[in-house]
């Protein structure tokens, strides 16, 4: 059975990598970009993640994960930051984000339950049929 959303947010490793992409980031100050990655369950149900590569001209590449999986581990989530926090930019997921999500063939693991999308203020989760839904405050998770 899949985790739900909210307990792949709950756990701590999970947490302190959404934390250190957002400070990878950089908001708000020069080389702003975008970064992201996947959440995976290990053989002992444990979750780890792996970062994806920063690509050409701070866009973010994400590694090929044919059926969903990537190093033969399950991927049970991704995410990816919005660091640009000025009003002039979205902070909520794209149109983009969402197809990106929906469409991807090889995002249908039986485990997987999303993006998670980190902004300054919140972090949403674009769910598997292309929804956002908001999770929880940035900052309550990256202090607990
Ligand atoms: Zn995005």
């Amino acid at each position: 059975m899949p985790l739900t959303p909210r307990a792949v947010l709950a756990n701590a490793k999970v947490r302190s990598a959404l934390q250190q992409a957002w400070i990878d980031s950089n908001p708000g100050v020069t080389d702003v970009h975008e970064e992201g990655g996947f959440v995976v369950k290990n053989a002992d149900e444990s979750l780890n993640v792996i970062r994806w590569p920063k690509g050409l001209q701070d866009t973010i590449e994400v590694p090929p994960h044919p059926n969903c999986k990537i190093d033969d581990l399950e991927i049970v989530a991704s995410f990816h930051t919005h660091p640009n926090i000025g009003s002039d930019y979205l902070q909520e997921p794209s149109e983009t984000d969402k197809r990106a999500v929906r469409d991807d063939p090889n995002l249908k693991g039986e485990e997987y339950i999303g993006e998670f999308v980190i902004s300054q203020a919140t972090i949403y989760l674009v769910s598997i049929t292309g929804q956002v839904l908001e999770m929880d405050d940035t900052q309550a998770v990256f202090t607990k």
